[in-house]
């Protein structure tokens, strides 16, 4: 069956890296036999010059009916004076909304001819694979009531509210096991069950959900000596589930180990496993129309959609094998380059492209 493909470019250099990961996709279908159509669509600040809506009705139909969605990135100075509901991010958070994509995936891969980019000893993280899976749709984030008071004394509060249902939970604990199966089989269930109920009732699941999954193993660990242990000894992990807060935290801390944020990818994912994926950067305006953007991460999106929603492994090891022989190479772009000599996007794209057609 041909899969439908929806293809959101965005702003600034979210064209320019769209573009090159669009040319891989299209060598897969010549040459590999990969049955996709694709579909672009606007999105943004580029949907919302055109149309006064960051996510208009045609965009988000074509995106309920792909299987799955490349996204480049939004955003950009000239939109930060608009109302919230007009601002281009709001796009993204609409699009998770709309396709209850519940379950971030975060890599944080660092390929070994990237060693010194990372600001850890090599030897800490030299040839780093971790998964960090986040819920992305409840807990803290959306927990109600939420707001401000005044209390009768006159002083002003603030409150949000922690909830997670068991549904919730025990959804995202499927996905990590299911993630776990087609990587090292290990998973690290991330909580501060030491203080809060929502965790004792969310280390539970995870150990009520385990006992389905008999080859992984699980093992729990209190956020904080989570965050400890990733920048002492961050192998040790392999998948590493956790709630919202939790996730959005560490898995910016797991992204810097890798020193690159021109490298990496991630995956929102709905119960059906079908999702959105892009690159972890946003926009970058500083560096736009220049070519020296990183389409690696959006390339390597790719890769992720085809293991996770397209179940296409073999594709997705190809990319990944691509992309490793490039730097093998010795090629660069300016993120990477470390303060030496390096080239541009198309270039990349056009390195990656070649290498994939010549196997
Ligand atoms: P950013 O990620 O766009 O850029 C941060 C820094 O990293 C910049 O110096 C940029 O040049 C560099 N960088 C980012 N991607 C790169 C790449 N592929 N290759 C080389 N260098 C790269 O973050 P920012 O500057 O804080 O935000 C810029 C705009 O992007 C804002 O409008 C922000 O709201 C938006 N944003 C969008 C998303 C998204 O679409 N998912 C995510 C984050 C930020």
């Amino acid at each position: 069956m041909t899969a439908k493909i929806a293809i959101l470019a965005g702003d600034f250099i979210g064209p320019e890296i769209i573009h090159e990961a669009v040319r891989v996709l299209k060598c897969l279908q010549k040459h590999f036999g990969l049955n996709v159509e694709l579909e672009h669509a606007d999105v943004g600040g580029a949907a919302y010059d055109k149309s006064g809506n960051p996510l208009p009705e045609a965009t988000l139909e074509i995106c309920k009916s792909a299987d799955s969605i490349l996204f480049g990135a939004v955003g950009g100075p000239q939109y930060e004076a608009l109302e919230r509901d007009l601002r281009p991010e709001q796009a993204l958070l609409r699009l998770r909304t709309e396709r209850e994509l519940f379950a971030n995936l975060r890599p944080a891969t660092l390929f070994p001819q990237l060693t010194n980019t990372s600001s850890l000893k090599p030897e800490v993280v030299s040839g780093l694979d971790i998964m960090i899976v986040r819920e992305l749709t409840g807990g803290i984030y959306f927990g109600q009531p939420r707001g401000f008071r005044t209390l009768e004394n006159g002083e002003r509060e603030s409150f949000n509210t922690l909830v997670y249902s068991e549904h919730e939970v025990r959804r995202i604990a499927h996905t990590a096991f299911q993630v776990a199966l087609k990587r090292k089989r290990k998973v690290c269930s991330v909580d501060k069950a030491n203080v809060l109920e929502v965790s004792e009732l969310w280390r539970q699941i995870m150990i009520e959900v385990s006992k389905e999954y008999p080859e992984v193993e699980l093992s729990h660990m209190y956020v904080d000596n989570a965050a400890m242990q990733l920048v002492k000894w961050p192998k040790q992990f392999d998948v590493i589930v956790t709630d919202n807060l939790f996730g959005d935290i560490l898995s910016d801390t797991a992204a810097m180990l890798t020193g690159s944020i021109g490298m990496l990818p991630t995956a929102s994912l709905d119960k059906n496993g079908k999702g959105l994926y892009e690159p972890i950067h946003g926009s970058a305006p500083d560096i736009s129309a220049t070519g020296v953007a990183n389409p690696l991460a959006t390339i390597l999106s790719v890769a992720m959609m085809l293991r996770y929603s397209l179940n296409e492994a073999e594709m997705a090891t190809q990319i990944e094998q691509a992309v490793s022989d490039v730097l093998d190479l010795g090629m660069r772009t300016q993120d990477i380059a470390d303060g030496g000599s390096y080239v541009s996007t198309r270039n990349i794209g056009d390195a990656v492209v070649n290498i994939l057609k010549s196997r």
